[in-house]
């Protein structure tokens, strides 16, 4: 344990440094003051107090009181004043990156230091550190990375784990790595920190550590409900409901059903007589599977035109909303003039000073926001809250293996705590855009990440931090997953060949853990690489990733099939359809037309943009692992050269050794193959129609919005898919049909039965010449070589 010794020497010279830089900045000073006055600088000795004679101490406290800017600076100072700053160590972790980058910022200016020399961050694929750097903020992520490396955290003298109330998976796995890293490390000091209350789960998981709370003060915050909100706006249901609205891709029909229901039975009773009659017109048809982005705008408006000076914070649930409401309000004369600011986890740089700056007189600051506003970010003179009610969150039911990331509704805490927002400087004003009802109705606080996601990826880390066996370090989280949902997952990935009988990783496994994607779109993508129709393995696992770009907008289903269908072609495949669509697109935009292009194919221009981004990011990954050949397809050099020539459009790069069959359908299929097994069903021809199997599931279906779907007879036996879903019967979500050879190749292990060979899962039963066995054991023989030696 190298903290606690130092040289007095260097913390003199680095602390007078800082304490010249503070004196020396007016901007500074006024920071000192704003930082004297923030709840958590009376609690300064208690907390320095605490952490000195405790290894693990749990604070909690009114969120904006200052734990996440105030606490690890505290620390700092009292291990320089100690005359051990050079020797000092502290990681503060936060779940998002953009709040890692925000507050590391902002605590930086307040030492008067610049940013990267004594206080740091660190994300993923960016860092501002140096070797003078003592504290760290970087996100959760990062942290689990490193303990890969380094097990014991050597050096470090303080983690500090922010945020902790959101218990989202990486803070929940973190929490269990160190709680068996303490003993090991009796210098270590831990320190979580917590909004909300419920700061007794977590003292209780670390051996009754002592709790500090931070007391805050709030004004109070007036708040009203959908009902109230339109009743006050007038504003008019634009009846045609969904007309000018889209749904996206990916749906709760669930969570409809039984909204819809508790709507239709109780909107129109007593509970709203008192409304007038368009208002309960508007509750009527209120559809709370979709947010109202012309209802925000009148509310927003209303503040504008009605309401006193304060900053409006509008809570969304992603870029999407976001970005459309952005363009309505610009375009909205009562609105247009005020500082319009999205806020939003993924946005490259955020203008910091803007967001938190007062506006100019006469101008009012509107930001809006994703829940990252929520907890993360504190913005003071925020006056006018406006909260959707929903947040993008990944449900998933890990028995059956059903996932989806979509928005879906907040708890009441998490109202509750969009409503405090509005009173940091004076009382305030709260309009949820739900019926009260909703509130009512809504879970009281979130089910952990852990408890909602698929956990394959989780095992992953879990392995590849070597801490034993998945299933008993799970059993040794605040919360445990089922475990059957462990063994599913440990068992999906023995099928997909990331694990091995013995439960270790094999080299794929090891990649995929370093992959941020689902465990079967990672393979799909080395597999694309490795196949070398990298391009096509891209696109698709950055649609896959993120959300289907084709919108469905409700009144136009029909021509937005039409549109699916028609870029598929013949291919019966959504993958294929996803790729060219994505392909038009690049080259639309090359033009400078891609809007209409989108317009014409239903598609959405902000998830292609989004793709782009994260086409690049992935394929980085893969350079960097060794997966990427870039050098120059030869054999196709002098077709490329001509083809540039003859056509002033062609695309004036030459292809690459790892796109030489990117055009080649059936190579793509069959990685597509490669990756999504074992989601595989099988096709049967039922007089004109086509019946599907899977082994348990019985009866399913291509999903309506599948260009496989009412299709009469398939060209190949088999359909592969990325997401089985339960609505109304069990739906496949992207489908693509591929041949028995390809299953034959790139699907689960073989045995011969006598006549020919069978898969093991009693799927494929095939009879196959000796030449071609010969050819696919060989191939599969190959395959794990090449796995391997890429590491
Ligand atoms: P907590 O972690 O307890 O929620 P924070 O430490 O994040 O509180 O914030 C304390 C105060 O500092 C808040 O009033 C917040 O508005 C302010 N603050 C935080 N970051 C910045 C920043 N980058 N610029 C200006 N003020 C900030
Ligand atoms: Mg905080």
């Amino acid at each position: 344990d190298s903290a606690g010794t130092s040289s007095h020497g260097d913390d003199s010279t680095l602390d007078e440094r800082r304490k010249a830089v503070v004196n020396a900045s007016p901007a500074a000073k006024s920071m000192t003051s704003f930082r004297k006055k923030l709840p958590a600088f009376k609690m300064k000795d208690e907390v320095l107090q605490a952490v000195s004679q405790n290894q693990v101490l749990v604070v909690s406290g009114e969120t904006g009181c200052g734990k996440t800017t105030q606490l690890p600076q505290f620390i700092l100072e009292e291990e320089i004043n100690a005359g051990r700053g050079a020797a000092c160590d502290i990681i503060c972790t936060q779940p998002r990156r953009i709040s890692a980058i925000s507050v590391a910022t902002r605590v930086a200016d307040e030492r008067g230091d610049e940013l990267g020399e004594s206080v740091g961050y660190q994300i993923r694929l960016e860092a501002r550190r140096s070797q003078e750097t003592r504290l760290l903020f970087c996100t959760t992520g990062v942290l689990l990375r490193r303990l890969v490396q380094d097990p014991l955290l050597e050096g470090v003298s303080h983690v500090i784990v922010d945020e902790i109330h959101e218990r989202g998976m990486n803070e929940d796995f973190l929490l269990v790595v160190l709680r068996d890293l303490l003993p090991k490390r009796p210098k270590l000091r831990l320190i979580l920190m917590s909004a909300t209350i419920n700061a007794d789960m977590f003292s209780k998981y670390f051996g009754n550590a002592p709790k500090l709370h931070i007391p805050g003060f709030t004004f109070p915050v007036r708040e009203f409900f959908l009902e109230d909100v339109v009743e006050s706006t007038g504003f008019q249901s634009q009846n045609n409901q969904a007309s000018s609205r889209f749904s996206g891709g990916r749906r709760i029909e669930k969570q409809k059903d039984s909204l819809t229901e508790l709507f239709e039975e109780v909107a129109i009773q007593d509970t709203y007589k008192q409304f007038s009659k368009s208002t309960r017109k508007y509750l009527e048809c209120w559809n709370p599977e979709i947010i109202d982005l012309d209802l925000v705008e009148a509310a927003i408006q209303h503040i504008c035109e009605e309401k006193n000076d304060g900053a409006i914070l509008v809570f969304l649930t992603g870029w999407d909303d976001i970005s459309k409401l952005l363009d309505k309000l610009k375009l909205n004369p009562s609105v247009r003039n005020e500082l319009l600011l999205p806020l939003h986890g993924s946005m490259p740089t955020i203008n910091q000073r803007q967001i938190f700056q007062r506006p100019p007189p006469g101008v009012r600051k509107i930001v809006l926001a994703t829940n990252i506003a929520e907890t993360s970010i504190t913005i003071d003179d925020v006056v006018y809250v406006i909260d959707c009610g929903k947040a993008k969150e990944t449900s998933y039911d890990a028995l059956n293996k059903l996932a989806c990331l979509l928005p879906s509704w907040i708890s009441r805490a998490a109202a509750h705590q969009r409503r405090g927002r509005a009173g940091r400087v004076q009382p305030g004003i709260c309009f949820h855009l739900y019926p009260k009802l909703m509130y009512d109705a809504m879970a009281q606080y979130q089910l952990p990440e852990i408890l909602r996601t698929p956990l394959e990826s989780l095992c992953l880390q879990i392995k590849s931090l070597q801490v034993g066996s998945i299933a008993k370090f799970l059993s040794k989280a605040l919360e445990p997953p089922e475990l059957r949902a462990v063994d599913n997952a440990i068992e999906s990935l023995k099928t997909i060949g990331a694990l091995d009988d013995r439960e270790e990783l094999t080299s794929l496994g090891r990649h995929l853990a370093t992959l941020p994607l689902d465990p079967k779109v990672g393979k799909m993508l080395l597999m694309g690489a490795i196949f070398q129709c990298l391009d096509p393995a891209l696109t698709i696992a950055a649609a896959l990733a993120h959300r289907d770009p084709f919108v469905i907008p409700i009144d136009k289903r029909d021509a937005a099939d039409e549109a699916k269908r028609r870029l598929a072609g013949n291919a019966r495949s959504d993958h294929l359809a996803l790729m060219r669509a994505y392909e038009g697109y690049i080259v639309a935009k090359r033009h400078g037309r891609e809007r209409n292009y989108c317009w014409e194919n239903f598609l959405s221009a902000q998830t292609l943009q989004w793709m782009d981004g994260a086409r690049e990011q992935f394929y980085d990954h893969l350079s960097k692992i060794g997966f990427v050949d870039n050098s120059s397809n030869s054999a196709n050099y002098a077709v490329e050269i001509t083809l540039q020539c003859l056509s002033p459009t062609y695309d004036a790069f030459l292809v690459q050794a790892y796109n030489k069959h990117s055009d080649d359908l059936e190579m793509v299929r069959a990685v597509l193959c490669a990756g999504l097994y074992p989601n595989v069903v099988q096709c049967k021809a039922r007089g004109r129609r086509t019946a599907f199997f899977t082994k348990d599931d019985g009866k399913v279906e291509p999903h309506p919005a599948s260009v496989n779907s009412r299709v009469g007879q398939f060209a190949q036996p088999w359909l592969v898919y990325s997401e089985k879903v339960k609505t109304t019967g069990i739906y496949l979500r992207d489908t693509t049909n591929i041949s028995d050879y390809a299953l034959l190749m790139f699907g689960g292990p073989l045995v011969s039965n006598g006549k020919g060979v069978e898969m093991l899962d009693g799927y494929l039963q095939f009879t196959a010449s000796a030449k071609t066995m010969e050819l696919v054991n060989a191939l599969r023989s190959q395959l794990d070589d090449l796995l391997t030696r890429k590491i």
